[in-house]
């Protein structure tokens, strides 16, 4: 069986599963195959892989107080509420 190889639209069209660690492990080598010969797909997926690095950092950051006092007095005024039932 020829080996099949993949083009580089098809490597971009399969990145973001790539990154998500969606693809089947064949899918995955033969991703990564291609990674390993072609430098664009290989720089874009590093690109991508740091952008989502970066986001991943902001996403566990905790919210700032500001939004825990909104919070909070969006709680309070709640339970001051009438009951409406
Ligand atoms: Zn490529």
């Amino acid at each position: 069986m020829k080996h099949r190889e993949l083009s580089c639209e098809q490597v971009i069209a399969r990145l973001f599963d790539y990154l998500d660690h969606e693809l089947d492990d064949r899918q995955a080598a033969e991703l990564e195959q291609h990674l390993a010969r072609c430098r664009d797909c290989f720089s874009r997926s590093e690109f991508e892989k740091r952008l989502r690095a970066r986001l991943a950092d902001s996403a566990t950051q905790p919210a700032p107080p500001q939004m825990h006092r909104r919070i909070g007095r969006l709680l309070d005024d709640f339970d001051d509420a009438p009951p409406t039932c």
